[in-house]
């Protein structure tokens, strides 16, 4: 019942007034079954993507990725323009394929098309193997997902073995999957997923980097790094991970609901024996993160700490702080440490109530002691400074008494 949902029942309308098979597929039926919101409704069809964009017309769709027979239908005009509060995604429209041989472990030489069963054998795991079939109000399931969604167990679709060897991206989505959906990796699956741990280095690390995202900022990111360990894939996607100090990180993680990315790896981060800034520097260019994430997840691990120690600490050594640009990333990291700390306590009220009280205008400026017959130079920034912090402190309140201050420490 969202826009989303709409749009793809809308789809699946026009393409069986057309004539085709056309059934939702995938993670929206796993999650709509699970009680959970989809992150986006796929569509799968019998229509071949020639077909597809001959129902919907050339310039409603895109070729997403037509050597894989994937079309994108963009929502109709007026949907996507009278409500600007919901921007509607296009829809992917895949048609039913089976895949050809894998040679380079991640993604298939070819693909031809076939019918739901075979699609469904293509998929990687049961429960992401299962179509709805809106007309007929049921779930058409050719791979046992069902069974596997009510029991909590991930499995691979076919042999698992085989499943690995022809894409590798599969091992880390296992784990993602088991992490996200609270699911327990059955024994083959998990057996072969140890046997051919090393080769996820042939993955992007783009690939990688966006899978990590998923299972950092999940609530059981810490049962998902455990995974990795136990897997092996640790040792290729982040071999430090292997001495985490599990029992104070999982505390950590919990005592949290702050989900975002940039907390959670600080958070695994403070837990790592060793030098957490430079194990950031490897993560930031082996999974390609964003600056802003990095410098986020830096500032964190800087000032965290301090945060927690703050309650006794002068205003004007917590106040830079909290006016960095990531002091919420930073503030939550130190209230998943020391959830009870008087010091966060303060931090959070300061960072929550007004800004002009964070961050008052200065009593004096640069400009005003150069006004006043000072120049530029050594000691200008200090004085500045020490200014600031003692108008922070309350120590000084009028312009007039910080300009005096000024002319007396004048270097
Ligand atoms: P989410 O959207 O929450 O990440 P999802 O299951 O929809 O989960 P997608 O990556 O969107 O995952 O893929 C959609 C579907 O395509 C999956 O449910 C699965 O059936 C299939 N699929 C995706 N990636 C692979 C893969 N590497 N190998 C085999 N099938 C895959
Ligand atoms: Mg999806």
């Amino acid at each position: 019942n969202s826009p989303e949902a709409a749009e793809a029942v809308r789809i699946i309308t026009e393409l069986k007034d057309a004539g085709f098979v056309a059934v939702l597929a995938g993670g929206c039926v796993r999650d709509a079954l699970l009680g959970r919101k989809p992150k986006d409704f796929d569509v799968a069809t019998d229509a071949t993507p020639e077909s597809v964009r001959e129902v919907f017309g050339k310039r409603s769709t895109l070729a997403f990725g037509e050597s894989f027979g994937v079309i994108g239908v963009l929502p109709p005009r007026s949907a996507s323009t009278d409500d600007s509060s919901t921007k509607l995604m296009p829809t992917e429209v895949a048609t039913f394929r089976a895949d050809g041989n894998y040679s380079d472990g991640r993604r298939p030489d070819s693909v031809t098309y076939g019918d739901a069963e075979a699609d469904a054998m293509r998929r990687d795991f049961t429960i992401n193997g299962m179509f709805y079939d809106l007309f007929e109000s049921k779930v058409v399931d050719y791979v046992g997902g069902m069974e596997d969604l009510e029991k909590g167990h991930l499995r691979t679709i076919g042999k698992a073995t085989q499943r690995f060897e022809e894409d590798k991206l599969r091992m880390l989505r296992a784990v993602r999957f088991a992490t996200t959906l609270g699911f327990s990796i059955e024994y083959k699956t998990f057996a072969a997923i140890q046997n051919h741990a090393s080769d996820i280095s042939v993955v992007s690390g783009e690939r990688i980097g966006a899978e990590m995202r998923r299972v950092m900022t999940s609530s059981a990111s810490d049962f998902g790094l455990e995974t990795l360990v136990d897997t092996g894939l640790s040792l290729h996607i982040w071999p430090q991970l292997r001495s985490m100090n599990w029992t104070e990180y999982s505390r950590a993680v919990q005592a949290t609901k702050h989900r975002s990315f940039e907390v959670a790896m600080a958070l695994a981060l403070f837990h790592l024996p060793g030098d957490s800034i430079q194990c950031l520097r490897f993560i930031f260019n082996d999974w390609k993160l964003s600056v802003a994430e990095r410098r986020a997840i830096e500032a964190a691990l800087t000032h965290a700490e301090t945060i927690t120690q703050c309650d006794g600490l002068r205003w004007s050594r917590l106040q830079p702080i909290l006016i960095e640009e990531d002091a919420k990333i930073i503030v939550a990291t130190a209230r998943a440490l020391a959830p009870k700390s008087r010091g966060v306590a303060r931090a959070a009220r300061a960072l929550s109530g007004d800004p002009d009280e964070l961050n008052p205008q200065p009593l004096v400026t640069g400009a005003d002691l150069i006004a006043n017959g000072m120049r530029p130079g050594p000691g200008f920034k200090s004085i500045l400074r020490s200014i600031r912090d003692d108008q922070l402190d309350g120590k000084l309140t009028s312009r007039e008494e910080a300009l005096k201050r000024a002319l007396q420490d004048k270097p």
